[in-house]
């Protein structure tokens, strides 16, 4: 199967009421891992790079890898998305270099460090949406800065700090016409996002809500969103790993979003986790090992493991086979005679 657009993929997940994982790629391992979880349950994926792995791998790497997995698992639809991209450029060489998604992440100056104003984030965000729309490529923007750094990526600080205003939503979504709004509600980048298990004082799930009831045609996303579990935590402490004690995103708080007009969720800790745990248990427990297969088969199973279980858990399971890809060109068209809207609807406050 060609590579989808991820408008499509988002489209079906809202007519089937589910969300679908968008998971960081860095490596073939990574993709190999994604694509084994993909095929086992079944489930339509988004496989994203950040700017980070972009330059780690050398972007051309990543994308002909991508390719090679749409032509060995032709029934899953993949899109292939630029994670938080800093500028104009960023989107435009990821477009350019055939990613069917990209995210301008206008929360944040090109630093990727310092938040802008609404206005800023509104101008770069409108000029992506005019660049790809018409390649038929989708756009998501960020309104509200999340916490934490992650690729050198974030503002740093608690996720409380920026939380997304409602209002700012809502004209951001009607002046823009992204295809799918990341929302700052508390999470954060990285490890550790919460000292406790998180209650609604840290993690706004009812301002979610409320932005869902206010923009329920726009797909929202949920970033910072790996549920950091404590058995991942565990083997890699038990293994000569020093990670301080953490919480992440409870899944159950991630279906309610689901629930609420969450079509896209962010996770990468939890993949970083479990292949860590893996690499340092055999290093660990046999440490006359030198073959690199030795520690990336078990960590790309780990890895597996790990992202097989959320997209059970995301409701994206057995959705593979729903729909057929429609072609990039046709979804440009799409945009171009109004009837793939970007307009969303809104309802009253
Ligand atoms: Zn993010």
């Amino acid at each position: 199967m060609p590579l989808v657009s991820m408008r499509q993929l988002l489209d079906e997940a809202a007519k089937g009421g589910y969300g679908v994982g968008a998971f960081n790629v860095n490596d073939m391992e990574q993709i190999q891992a994604i694509m084994e979880a993909a095929m086992e349950t079944q489930s339509p994926v988004i496989i994203q790079a950040s700017r980070g792995a972009r330059a780690f791998a050398q972007d051309r790497y990543l994308f002909h890898l991508i390719l090679a997995a749409s032509e060995l698992y032709p029934e899953i639809p993949i899109a292939m998305h630029q994670d938080h991209g800093n500028s104009f450029e960023t989107c435009k060489s990821a477009i350019e270099l055939g990613f069917t998604s990209v995210m301008m992440d206008g929360s944040l100056k090109e630093d990727g460090k310092t938040p802008t104003s609404f206005e800023e984030n509104v101008e770069v965000t409108r000029k992506v949406v005019e660049y790809a729309h018409p390649r038929g490529v989708t756009v998501e923007g960020e309104i509200g800065v999340l916490g934490g750094i992650e690729d050198g990526h974030g503002a740093g600080g608690t996720g409380l700090e920026h939380v997304t205003d409602p209002d700012q939503a809502v004209e951001f979504a009607e002046r823009t016409g992204v295809d799918a709004l990341a929302i700052a509600i508390g999470t954060s980048h990285g490890a550790y996002k919460f000292t406790k298990k998180p209650d609604g004082s840290v993690l706004k799930m009812d301002l979610l809500i409320e932005i869902h009831n206010r923009l329920p045609h726009t797909h929202l996303v949920m970033h910072g969103s790996s549920s950091v579990p404590k058995e991942l935590q565990d083997i890699v402490n038990e293994y000569g790993g020093k990670l301080k004690e953490t919480w992440g995103v409870p899944v159950e708080e991630i279906q309610l979003g689901i629930r609420n007009g969450v079509r896209k969720i962010n996770v990468d800790t939890d993949n970083r986790l479990a292949i860590t745990g893996a690499i340092r248990k055999v290093l660990w427990t046999q440490p006359e090992k030198f073959d690199p297969r030795d520690y990336m088969k078990p960590a790309r199973d780990a890895m597996h493991k790990v992202v097989a279980q959320r997209m059970t858990q995301f409701g994206q399971a057995g959705h593979a086979g729903d729909y057929a890809p429609i072609a990039i060109s046709e979804i440009a068209k799409g945009y171009a005679d109004g009837s793939l809207s970007t307009q969303p609807l809104i309802a009253a406050k």
